[in-house]
Order: C-alpha cells, then sequence, then structure tokens
C-alpha cells in the first residue's frame, strides 16, 4: 500500500483532494471505508476528542488498522486534538496523523504547541504527518441558524508561510469564509482569491478545508482547483445517519435489533460518501 504522504503529492499535483470523514461508531466507519473502497479512493477517517473519547483511541487504531490490513487505502487522522497532551495520546496509540488545533492561541503559542508535536510526531515515526490551524474557523459541527463569518477571521498568508516554515507542520488547515457545521438561515461563501494568496505563500503544503458540511458543490470544486487537497466532512455525515436512522424507527418502532435499525443509517452515509468522492476527483486514484 502507497503511503498517505504519496497520495497527498498525487493530489496536489493533480488538483483532487483526499476525502476525511468523521466517524464516532464501528459502522460508520466501515460505511465510509467500504463507500471509498467502491470508488477506489483513498480515505481518511478520523476522530475528535469526542468522538475519540465514545470509540476509544486504541480502538479506533485497531478498527481502521483491521481494513488496512485487508489492503484499503485509508487512514486515521486525530482531528481537532487541542493540546499536546491529547495529540500525544493519539500518537501513541498508534493514529496516522494528527490535526494539533491551537488556533484558539496567539500567534507564537500556537506555533509553539505546534512545532512541540511536530516534534513528538517525527521523534515516534517519521511517517506520521501532523496538521497545524491557523485563523479562527467559527462554528460547531451540528446544524445551526447563523454563524458570523469576519474577514478578520481569515488565515493571513503572511502568517501562514512564517507557521509553515516555523512548525514543519505537513498539512495546513486554513480559514476563508469556511465554518463548521451547516447553517440554515445564511449561505456559506468561500473567499477563492483569499484562498489563491495563501496557495501562492505556502506551495508546497497540503492546505485543509474544514467545515465542508453545507458548502455549494461549486464552492468546494473551485476551492480544490485553488488548492485545497483534503476536505472535511462531519455535520452532513452526521445528519444523513440520523434521518436515516429516525426515519427507521419511526417506521419500524418495535424492532430491536440494532444491525436492522441501524442498516437504512449505514447505508445513507455509505451513499453520501461516494457523491463526496465524486466531487473531490479522488475516483478511481488507487
Ligand atoms: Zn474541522
Amino acid at each position: 500500500m502507497q503511503t498517505l504522504r504519496y497520495y497527498f503529492k498525487k493530489a496536489k499535483e493533480e488538483k483532487w483532494a483526499i476525502g476525511h470523514f468523521n466517524f464516532s461508531t464501528a459502522d460508520q466507519l466501515k460505511a465510509i471505508v467500504g463507500g471509498a473502497s467502491e470508488m477506489k479512493a483513498p480515505v481518511m477517517v478520523a476522530t475528535s476528542e469526542g468522538e475519540a473519547d465514545f470509540v476509544g483511541y486504541d480502538q479506533a487504531v485497531a478498527l481502521v488498522s483491521s481494513y488496512q490490513k485487508e489492503g484499503c487505502a485509508v487512514w486515521l487522522n486525530a482531528d481537532h486534538h487541542k493540546s499536546f497532551e491529547s495529540a500525544k495520546k493519539a500518537i501513541d496509540a498508534g493514529y496516522d496523523t494528527v490535526l494539533i488545533d491551537s488556533s484558539r492561541l496567539n500567534f507564537d503559542e500556537n506555533i509553539l504547541m505546534t512545532s512541540q508535536v511536530v516534534g513528538y510526531a517525527r521523534e515516534k515515526n517519521t511517517e506520521l504527518l501532523v496538521e497545524g490551524e491557523l485563523g479562527y474557523l467559527k462554528g460547531e459541527s451540528q446544524v445551526q441558524e447563523a454563524v458570523e463569518i469576519s474577514p478578520a477571521d481569515y488565515t493571513q498568508p503572511e502568517q501562514a508561510a512564517d507557521f509553515v516554515s516555523r512548525t514543519g507542520a505537513d498539512r495546513l488547515a486554513v480559514v476563508f469564509g469556511n465554518i463548521h457545521g451547516v447553517v440554515t438561515e445564511q449561505e456559506e461563501k468561500l473567499d477563492i482569491e483569499h484562498l489563491k494568496k495563501i496557495v501562492s505563500v505556502v506551495p508546497e503544503t497540503v492546505l485543509v478545508l474544514h467545515g465542508a458540511s453545507g458548502l455549494s458543490d461549486k464552492d468546494v470544486a473551485d476551492a480544490i482547483a485553488a488548492g485545497i487537497s483534503n476536505v472535511h466532512i462531519n455535520t452532513e455525515l452526521r445528519v444523513a445517519y440520523h434521518n436515516a436512522l429516525h426515519s427507521e424507527l419511526d417506521k419500524e418502532p418495535s424492532q430491536t435489533t440494532p444491525y436492522k435499525f441501524l442498516a437504512p443509517s449505514q447505508d445513507a452515509m455509505k451513499e453520501l460518501v461516494k457523491k463526496k468522492l465524486k466531487l473531490f476527483g479522488s475516483v478511481d486514484k488507487i
């Protein structure tokens, strides 16, 4: 199996993006890996701190490595780990990659914490990739009415170059109009021109679009064409899983067998993953 680093290099050169999908149960993970395998697309799966606490760090690694042993091109990311300790926990458990999200700190403190995680990761495993985050990415991975979006929160290009060279991070999560989650009372719009300015100062770095749930297909495609090589989807998957579960329980209220009442949720999630992988251009890349 090729490495995640190999696929990022290829994605950057060929202008497509690797999908990144969160899970918090084994059946959700199976839906994502199943969808990606059918599409012959390399894929990242992930747990946030909350999702990892629910699944178990060692258990998440064991589940994903069971698919890797079968030859699936899947890698496990620790999504938005917010302290050195939690990032270390994921690295020690055997995660393939980690996002140290210290973007709430001031610039120098963010660099310090990110560098600390990069240093620790390099010591443990040279193939382990580290993502840093710069800019203020608002919103939660759920359905919200509105989230204030301001250019003042965007990733500043001059800081991006400095951040990457001082931390040695492999990937950078950037903010250019994106927010986490889905908003119902507002249009989410990416500032592609701003993204281009960031790309021009860090041409070698893998740039990551977080919060792609709720964005138009056109915005996502434009962002990939402009230099995004990794796209995160969480909320839309949660909504698909939840809605299918809701309607199944309404339809069959006496059904108590989990593998029966969860099957439609798993199918809904798998279909959505396949649709997103087509949008990202990552089909038939394995
Ligand atoms: Zn995110």
